[in-house]
């Protein structure tokens, strides 16, 4: 049974990170999606709702849970029996900073596996940054995120 984790901050998640969760379970026989806590960034939704709207957008998929994560990701998957990281590669820009961070964890712990989906060329210019400036403006992003994320940003904005 191989195990896979897909880290991120989902906030909140998209269509995009939903392709890229179908499409890993299609592969591995589980994919736990592992939610940062410790983002640098901040965040417009808190983990308990970022987790809540990714339970909801993935609950069409048997294979999928979904948890909080906290501290070094590959300690994280370790914990958890995943021997692979999933990764989603939208444009050259995500290139650089994915080696970074997959070669650091590498270092880390070679035993774990980074593997890079590419983006579905329908959402290759999908990000939770652009869908929440858009969205701020009232734009229509009704094709770009799950429904309870389309509800949930209503309520922020
Ligand atoms: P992080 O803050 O760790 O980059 P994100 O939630 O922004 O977390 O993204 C998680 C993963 O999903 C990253 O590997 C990112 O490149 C990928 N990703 C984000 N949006 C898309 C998309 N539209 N299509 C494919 N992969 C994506």
């Amino acid at each position: 049974m191989t195990i896979a984790m897909y880290p991120g901050s989902f906030d909140p998640v998209t269509n995009g990170h939903v392709d890229i969760i179908q499409r890993a379970a299609a592969i591995f026989d589980k994919v736990i999606v592992a939610v940062a806590v410790n983002s640098k960034k901040k965040p417009l939704f808190n983990e308990e709702e970022r987790m809540e709207l990714l339970r909801q957008s993935v609950r069409h998929i048997s294979n999928v849970s979904v948890v909080k994560s906290e501290g070094l990701t590959v300690d994280f998957a370790r914990k958890h029996d995943a021997k692979v990281l999933v990764r989603g590669l939208r444009a050259v820009s995500d290139f650089e900073n994915e080696m970074q961070i997959s070669g650091i964890n590498r270092h880390i712990d070679p035993g774990i596996e980074t593997i890079f989906i590419t983006a579905d060329s329908a959402y290759n210019f999908l990000s939770s940054s652009i869908v929440k400036e858009a969205a701020s403006f009232r734009a229509d992003i009704s094709k770009l995120v799950p429904p309870p994320v389309q509800e949930a940003i209503k309520q922020k904005f």
